[in-house]
């Protein structure tokens, strides 16, 4: 996977330009949520992962403003609990699966459990029966374990839409020492961040095995430019649109008996 964050071809100079475009697309997410929401078939999943500082929060700030929050979900996956450790990795995953009808998006995710924890081999230290660990390539099972489970719940009227946000490493170096040097930023700086730093070339190694061993016609993965903050909101505004329409929800139609009722009912409060 290529390491570089940068967008080929996008000038600077194009900014207002791709300003206006995520806006205008931002208008429509709103028009088709209140439609998403209205039938109630279907649920989404956004799955954001990328490295420490690549913009998930201002991505979920920016690129998900127009949202209506009754229907929407965030959920973050921190470093999982006692309770949530003591069940299977999906456990937590299906909890934070919104109603059909609504948007949840997973600030990381069960992803989380292929890559923070294969880097680490934290698996080792999970109280799990030892035939888990010997059977098997442990981290393939979990490849195969999240595809079918997505698959799972496209068949059941869910999509899981999954967004990488592809920084560089410099600009990683960047926004550190942004996070640093300015005091209103400095509480989401964390030395364990600079820790994860080093395990950098192993991350990209990982995160290119895990989407191409998930991606998949209905659970898609799109790996996006992360190192201009303007371009990759835009990017998953596109993205986020692109969903809703396919999805392509409708307003229900009532049925004919309550046509009639509301004809009556306007009738009464006309008369009153
Ligand atoms: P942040 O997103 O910066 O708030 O940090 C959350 C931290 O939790 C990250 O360092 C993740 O790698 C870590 N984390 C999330 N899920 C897991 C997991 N399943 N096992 C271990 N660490 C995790
Ligand atoms: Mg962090």
């Amino acid at each position: 996977m290529s390491t570089d964050g940068k967008a080929d071809g996008v000038k600077k100079a194009d900014k207002p330009a791709i300003l206006a475009k995520t806006r205008e697309n931002l208008a429509k997410i709103a028009q088709w949520q209140e439609k998403l929401y209205a039938d109630g078939r279907e649920g989404i999943v956004f799955v954001l992962q990328a490295m420490d500082a690549a913009g998930k929060d201002s991505t979920i700030k920016h690129a998900m403003a127009s949202l209506n929050p009754q229907g929407v979900d965030v959920v973050s996956f921190k470093q999982p609990s006692k309770e949530e450790l003591a069940h299977d990795y999906l456990w937590r995953a299906v909890r934070a699966l919104p109603e059909r009808g609504k948007i949840a998006i997973f600030n990381r995710s069960h992803y989380e459990d292929v890559l923070v924890v294969q880097v680490h081999e934290l698996q080792h230290t999970y109280q799990i029966a030892k035939r888990c660990l010997e059977d098997g390539d442990f981290f393939e099972k979990r490849y195969a374990q999240i595809r079918n489970f997505e698959e799972y719940l496209y068949d059941n009227s869910y999509r899981v839409v999954k967004i990488f946000l592809n920084v560089s490493k410099d600009e990683q170096k960047k926004r550190f020492l942004e996070r640093i040097d300015d005091k209103a930023k400095n509480w989401k700086f964390s030395a364990s961040d600079l820790k994860e730093r080093e395990y950098w070339d192993e991350y990209q190694k990982l995160y290119e095995r895990a989407i191409n061993a998930t991606a998949t016609p209905h659970s898609p993965w799109y790996v996006l430019p992360a190192d201009r903050k303007w371009y990759t909101r835009y990017l998953v505004s596109e993205v986020v649109l692109n969903t809703l329409e396919a999805c392509g929800p409708e307003f229900p139609e009532l049925p004919k008996e309550d046509k009639k009722n509301l004809a009556a009912c306007k009738k009464i409060l006309l008369s009153q």
